[in-house]
């Protein structure tokens, strides 16, 4: 403790209860389990017949990524939980730091704990190690009891976490690390050890019953095993390799990787911490670098950086583990384990390979978790929990930062009161949950809200910044975002993703020059240190520099590859014709679009190579760009059961080596020049935006159906025989329109989205061709509203329904001027979300499809990401009735959803213009103009004509 000499009394720490410790070092992955345990209990009065009595007690299973533990029973759960927290801690050798050691402390408990893995009593215990000393114990002739002493760094928690207290640089040396435990074994008076080889064994023999026990437990596998691992050379010129383990059950597997590597024996071979999944035991093994001198340099803790040694650093290993690896390395899935005494082994294969450099990309774990390495990208953008699949933005920076042995992110959350005052609160990843200060404050703005005045705005809001730190503490980077959110958890949320997305881009570009980096860190709100930077991103760099094909997307040429594609996209659709009939239910943005897809590598003679990735279910949100540009181009085009195909260039060559979970070494082998791959996928169904589900869900009936019926009310009010439908979108207006009796004799329709008009086109075709109804003419225009065409002057009504919010607000505000002083309908309504009404949004619990209890927030800001601002009553009256006194028309507010007269006020504000004077409509010289284009025309007498 630093401040511990200007603090006059010692704060004692508070003691930490088991589950506490244990929740320190595993956080989530430390599963407790309950069992009910019936206990039968003799009643008191064997005479009669009153049924035995029951009493429920429990026992607790906890499972920890590298042990599992049962507890005894109990008759409460909590205390089931901490004795099997007590326990998994007394077996693993962690024990609450009360007061961290001195580095002279930490060697005297060195020399203690491993003295004390050679007893006799340590034997009969489960700890991995044990099963090392078994094999050990049958060996012959001179190796006989010797152990490895990088396995004891590599089995033992506890002595690694004395040697990081004695030197912190263990962290990253395994060499520095077995030096040191070598030392530690010197002082000891119980054990041997060499000057020469890195072995320990024990002084004297074991005792006879020890050894008659650990007879008797003999594994009962017998025989060979062939594990599948993979050889990393040392050359970044040479590729890596499958290869085959044969391992002898009575030998011990550390000889067999040891041959391979070309070592006499298991003494010489170093291991690495676990890569991967901290549950496994993937590692990496490698020769001892054969220096002339390497004994000495063993004793010596400070030559590691030496240059000789730097020649031989291994940088594909060392990157994936983060430790410094030299010669060639051998990835295997092997060893001993508390949950057994027999060996545990899996295959390693090269797409294991593959898979663990892409986890260490800034997507990568994302596209891992959605099981969809070639068509899923990070989002863009956070909108809401229910609609961002896969792993959220904070988690995913979290395991970023572990990836790269970095500190845990800090979140540090404003709460913006009134401008200028604050209130902060600060979280590191792990401990986060929703404060009660967010409830709190919640509560005080609701009563605040009824209270407030309607035009002072008073919405609270945080804000986010998040610190990244390297492991010993020095600022990588900051980002401090500016937008603030309505919820605490969005802030953060956003704050992250703003961070993995800013280093997604630069993973695509490593060799940025540091002038570069920094401009790059600012373009995107990040103040970057680009000494510490640079630093903890050295070994992409270098990896960079080797030209290796790693998994960030570091290829220009595929790059610009796709973008080609993107391009000829715009211009013309490369896929084929939809397959099905057109259901009418269709992608659009926001809404949740569940598909099923193939992709395929293709030869260019149409010979279909190998099937790379497929999915049954595979859902995402439309217009967060969560999928490849492709992908979401083609499927907006679809309608649900529809299915297409499409083609695209080839990712990098390890992106398809990571996503083929077959057959890698036929893949690795194969040409892939003359290839490309087929996309076959099919919509199963679509969720329909936010907005529109809460809208339907809380509205009865559902909100845009009350929009309609408004508007039919107007139409038939003032005996309106021409409509025009400004933003019409897929006409569902229009279409509406043709189920009322109305007055109506033409309906015209303008937006710019020609999706949304192609779909509106085919609609009203067919109900126009169906249906008898007064309309004589029809037709939809291509066009921006706030450009002024002649063709739509002088309706009887125009309608802009949520259209607005859609534009930036200076464009809002243009339209505003150019409807009523060109466009000149006799009457307008406009409608747009109440954004005082989101409050009540945000608190109805839609019926939640996710299971997260945490969370069921809504929209992070507005109710559809696509919404550029959304105003409350005061602001939209605000607009409404300047311009409506600057073009001479009158205003009247309305709303559907909810009620006028109570606070929020309506859920959906409705703004209705009306003409005030009729002016000559010759005095007027209205110049002939039509920048819009007809998508489609149709009228009574000579049918449809669609251009
Ligand atoms: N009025 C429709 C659609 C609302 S969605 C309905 O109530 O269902 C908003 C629509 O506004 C989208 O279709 C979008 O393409 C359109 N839009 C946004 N900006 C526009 C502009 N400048 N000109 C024309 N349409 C626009
Ligand atoms: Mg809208």
């Amino acid at each position: 403790m630093k401040n511990q000499a200007t603090q006059p009394v010692a704060i004692k720490r508070p003691e930490l209860t088991p589950k506490a410790l244990i929740h320190q070092k595993y956080g989530s992955k430390a599963c407790y389990k309950i069992e009910e345990v019936q206990q039968y209990v003799d009643n008191a009065c064997p005479g009669l017949a009153i049924p035995q009595q029951v009493r429920y007690m429990y026992r607790c299973s906890l499972d920890l990524p590298d042990l599992s533990v049962t507890s005894d029973t109990f008759t409460k759960k909590k205390e089931a939980e901490q004795s099997a927290a007590k326990i998994a801690i007394e077996k693993l050798g962690i024990q609450s730091t009360t007061n961290d050691p001195t580095p002279q402390e930490a060697m005297d408990e060195l020399v203690a704990r491993i003295s004390g893995l050679f007893t006799n009593e340590f034997l009969s215990s489960s700890h991995p190690l044990t099963g090392h000393i078994r094999v050990a114990l049958k060996k012959m002739g001179a190796c006989f009891g010797r152990i490895p002493i990088s396995v004891i760094a590599a089995s033992d928690v506890k002595v690694c976490n004395l040697c990081r207290v004695i030197n912190p640089d263990v962290e990253s040396d395994p060499l520095l690390l077995i030096s040191l435990v070598r030392k530690a074994a010197k002082m000891s008076d119980s054990l041997v050890t060499s000057d020469k080889e890195p072995w320990i064994s024990r002084q004297g023999a074991y005792s006879a019953e020890v050894l008659q026990l650990l007879a008797d437990c003999e594994s009962c596998q017998t025989g060979c095993v062939d594990i599948g691992a993979l050889l990393i050379p040392c050359s970044t010129e040479k590729h890596p390799e499958s290869l085959s383990l044969n391992i002898d059950n009575n030998y011990y597997y550390l000889d067999a990787i040891a041959q391979v590597l070309g070592g006499a024996d298991s003494s010489q071979i170093l291991i690495s911490r676990t890569v991967g999944k901290a549950s496994s035991e993937m590692k990496l093994y490698f020769h001892v670098p054969k220096v002339s001198n390497w004994p000495a340099y063993l004793l010596s803790e400070v030559e590691g950086k030496n240059g000789s040694l730097n020649l031989m650093l291994n940088k594909r290993a060392s990157y994936l583990s983060g430790q410094r690896i030299y010669g060639d390395a051998v990835l295997a899935n092997v060893g001993y384990t508390w949950k057994s005494s027999d060996l545990f082994y899996e295959d390693v294969s090269l797409c294991t390979y593959y898979r663990l450099l892409l986890n260490k990309v800034p997507d990568g774990h994302y596209k891992l978790s959605r099981e969809a390495l070639l068509i899923a990208e990070l989002p863009t953008r956070y909108t809401s929990r229910m609609n961002w699949k896969g792993p959220s933005p904070r988690d995913l920076l979290c395991t970023f930062c572990r990836q790269h042995r970095l500190c845990e992110p800090l979140f540090n959350v404003k709460f913006l009161d009134s401008p200028g005052k604050f209130s902060e609160l600060s979280r590191t990843c792990k401990n986060w949950k929703p404060s009660m200060l967010e409830e709190e404050i919640e509560k005080a703005n609701t009563e605040a809200d009824h209270v407030s005045n309607r035009d002072e705005e008073r919405v609270s809001s945080f804000q986010c910044e998040v610190k990244i730190l390297s492991r010993r503490g020095d600022p990588i980077l900051v980002c401090s975002v500016e937008d603030a959110f309505r919820k605490e958890v969005d802030s953060i949320q956003n704050a992250a993703l703003k961070v993995l997305l800013w280093f997604n881009e630069y993973f695509k570009q490593l060799n940025m020059p540091i002038g570069k980096l920094c401009l790059f860190g600012e373009a995107h709100q990040i103040n970057v240190d680009p000494v510490h930077f640079l630093k903890e991103f050295v070994n992409p760099l270098s990896l960079y520099d080797a030209n290796i094909n790693f998994s960030s997307r570091n290829c220009t040429s595929s790059r610009s590859l796709c973008n080609a594609l993107d391009r000829e996209q715009e211009t013309e659709i490369i896929f084929s014709n939809p397959e099905g009939a057109d259901s009418g239910v269709f992608p659009s943005p926001g809404s949740l679009t569940c598909i099923s897809y193939v992709v395929a590598l293709v030869k260019n003679n149409g010979h279909l190579e190998e099937i790379l990735e497929s999915n049954d279910e595979f859902e995402f949100e439309i217009g967060t760009g969560s999928v490849i540009s492709q992908l979401e181009a083609c499927i907006t085009q679809l309608s649900t059961n529809q299915s297409a195909k499409f083609i695209t260039g080839l990712p990098p060559k390890d992106l398809i080596l990571a996503a083929s979970t077959k057959s890698d070494i036929l893949l690795s082998q194969l040409s892939l020049d003359k290839c490309f791959l087929e996309y076959t996928v099919k919509i199963l169904r679509v969720t329909e935006p936010l907005e529109d589900r809460l809208e339907q869900a809380l509205f009865s009936p559902p909100l845009s159906k009350q929009r309609v019926d408004f508007a039919v009310q107007q139409i038939n009010e003032n005996h309106a025989a021409s409509l025009v439908d400004f933003g019409c979108g897929s006409g569902s207006l229009l279409d509406s329109l043709l189920e009322h009796s109305t007055s109506l004799e033409k309906i015209v329709g303008v937006d710019i989205s020609v999706k949304g008009l192609t779909r509106a086109a085919k609609i009203l075709h067919t109900k126009l061709s169906v249906k008898s109804s007064k309309i004589q003419s029809a037709v939809l225009y291509d066009g921006s509203i706030t450009d002024f065409d002649s063709r739509l002057h002088g309706f009887d009504i125009g309608s802009c329904l949520e259209v607005i919010e859609h534009m930036e607000e200076h464009q809002a505000h243009l339209f505003g001027d150019a409807v009523l002083s060109l466009f000149c309908p006799q009457v307008l309504i406009v409608s747009t979300p109440n954004y005082e009404y989101n409050t009540i949004l945000q608190r109805s619990s839609l019926p939640s499809r996710e299971e997260d209890p945490e969370d069921k927030s809504v929209p992070c800001k507005f109710r559809n990401f696509d919404h550029k601002f959304e105003w409350t009553r005061g602001q939209f009256e605000h607009w409404a009735r300047n311009l409506a006194s600057r073009h001479n028309y009158s205003v009247m507010f309305s709303g559907v959803g909810g009620s006028g007269d109570v606070e929020p006020g309506f859920a959906s504000q409705i703004a209705v213009f009306r003409k005030q004077v009729h002016r000559d409509e010759k005095c007027i010289k209205m110049e002939s103009c039509h920048p819009y284009n007809i998508v489609w025309e149709w009228s009574n007498k000579n049918s449809s004509v669609a251009t």
